[in-house]
Formats: C-alpha cells, structure tokens, sequence
C-alpha cells in the first residue's frame, strides 16, 4: 500500500475545502490559532511513518484527551466504571445537560463532557499524582516525553467555563463527584490543553490497534479485552452526535476534539491523525473527517 501517495492525494484533494466551517472560538485561547493549517500523519504497525502538511505542528488535544483518561479510569476501576456513567451514545452535543437530568447525574458515556468530568474526579481520587501521572502516561503513550499541558489554554477555558461548571455542579448534586468541584474542572480543563502534533497522536493510537499487544504504558495496564471495549466506545461514541455519521463515511473508531483534530485507527494496521481547525457544525473537523472518508475509501481499508 502507498500510503505516502494516497496522503498526498488526499491533501490536494482537501484544498478544496479551504474556508469551509468554523474554527472554535469559546474557548478565548482556540480563536488565536491559524484556521488554514492541516496535517496528517499514519503510522503502520511496523513504525512505517507517513505524513504531510502540519504533521509536526502541535495543537490544542482537547477531547481526544478523553481516550486518554478513559483508559487510566478504566485500568483502574475496571467493571466498576461503569457504575459511574454508561456506555450509549448520546445523540446530543457533548456539553449537553439534558440527558443528564434526565438520568440523574449519570452521563451518557465517557466521551461526552460529563462523562469526562466524573473521570477526572477518579483520577483525582485514585492517582498519587494525578496532574504528573496523566502527562506521564500520554508521554509513553506518545513516546515523546516533551508533550505538555498548556496552562494558558486550560486557564483561558476556566475562565469561560460555566457551561461545564454547570454539569459538574449537576454532577455533585447527584452524588457522582466526590472530590472538590473545582480541582475536579481544573483538572478536567488541563487534560484537555494537552498539545500534540498528529505525529504523537498517530502513534499514541496505534497502542489501541492492536489489542493483542500487552497494553502497558507507564504502570497504565489494560488487558485485549479491555482494550477491545475501549475501541468499542471510541466507535460508537467518539465523535459527538455525528459517530454514526463519522462510521458510514469512514468507518474506523477514533476520538475528535474541538481543537480541529481526530485522532483514529485501523485494528492491525495502523494509527492516523489528522487536524485543521475549521469545525462542522457538529464539532468535528471538516477538513478532517473528509481526510479520513479518503482515506479508507482510497485504501479499501476499515472496520467494515
Ligand atoms: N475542553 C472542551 C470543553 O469542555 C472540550 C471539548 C471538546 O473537544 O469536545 O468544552
């Protein structure tokens, strides 16, 4: 397969789409970045390594984060998870509060905000060092140990975060947070600053490509079958109300966030990024979703 080819012909296919859809801009610090950039990266079981464009740029993780914190919270709590929140996808947008009321205080799924803000209370309450052992972790994953938190962009979404403070109150309310409200949001918003280029995230992926490599990353386990159910949740849930759409275009389990990225893979083959800012009006990246459409189309590989 010439994969370096086909990402080639894919970036001159995507110019196309230059303009289109918006950038996020309720996050203060999101609204300052280029919307014009884009980069995809593949990598291949084998460490074949495949990129264009701004494959190397660092950008804004934000929910693609939530894979991240989906399988510390898992290694840890297993079955018990679930106790917490659910597993369904929700069909409405992830910072929606609706069904939250509707299911007294227990979210959806973990993708969904409040999903993840439940897991940042058990992180808070299970790591010796949660702010330390959350980057460690995405680092081993990544296998690039300059990846980092930006408090610029965490303290920027704090700062306009009602909507989320909003659903975490919800949360407490219902018994479902247990630490403190506000280091809980905090935590939750410096998860989400993490900055990798699609290169990192193109690699952290593929540790979910292959679920019947042993899944241990910095003292992080997950057994086949946990990983299984991970790729699971990502397909079904993880790429807001649009992962039915996202699987009938593309067909492959991954993660976007509203920093423009998706970050996806294909089991036993490969791990692949892609980011451009400019969002649908679900949240997902235009550039990135048609990227993605091509490039299962083009290769004849998916999940399906
Ligand atoms: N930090 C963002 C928020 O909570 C994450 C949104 C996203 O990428 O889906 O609104």
């Amino acid at each position: 397969m010439d994969y370096q080819q086909i990402l080639d012909d894919i970036y001159l296919q995507v110019q196309s789409l230059a303009g289109v859809g918006r950038q996020a801009d309720y996050i203060p610090a999101l609204a300052q970045v280029d919307p014009e950039q884009m980069g995809m990266c593949l990598e291949t079981l084998d460490g074949d390594l495949f990129a264009v464009g701004d494959a190397q740029v660092r950008f804004s993780i934000q929910s693609i984060s939530k894979v991240f914190a989906l399988a510390m919270a898992l290694s840890m709590e297993g079955e018990n998870l679930w106790q917490r929140m659910g597993r369904e996808p929700s069909g409405s947008t992830f910072n929606s509060m609706v069904l939250l009321e509707v299911e007294h205080g227990k979210p959806r799924n973990p993708f969904i905000n409040a999903g993840a803000i439940v897991m940042s209370d058990i992180l808070l309450e299970r790591l010796p060092n949660p702010h330390r052992d959350f980057i460690h972790f995405v680092r081993a994953l990544a296998g690039n140990d300059s990846i980092a938190y930006n408090p610029i962009v965490a303290e920027s979404e704090r700062s306009q975060g009602y909507l989320n403070a909003a659903i975490a109150n919800l949360l407490k309310y219902h018994h479902n947070i247990k630490g403190d409200i506000e280091q809980v949001l905090r935590f939750y918003f410096l998860m989400c600053s993490v900055e990798m280029s699609c290169q990192e995230l193109a690699h952290a992926f593929l540790a979910f490509a292959n679920h019947r490599r042993p899944f241990d990353y910095n003292g992080v386990k997950l057994t086949a079958s946990q990983v299984k159910r991970m790729n699971a949740i990502m397909q079904t849930c993880g790429f807001y109300d649009e992962a039915g759409e996202f699987s009938y275009l593309v067909g492959l389990p991954g993660k976007s966030g509203v920093g423009g990225g998706i970050a996806a893979f294909c089991p036993q083959r490969y791990g692949v990024a892609v980011w451009s800012p400019r969002l649908n009006s679900k949240g997902n990246s235009v550039v990135g979703m048609k990227a993605l459409e091509l490039l299962t189309t083009d290769t004849e590989e998916s999940i399906f």
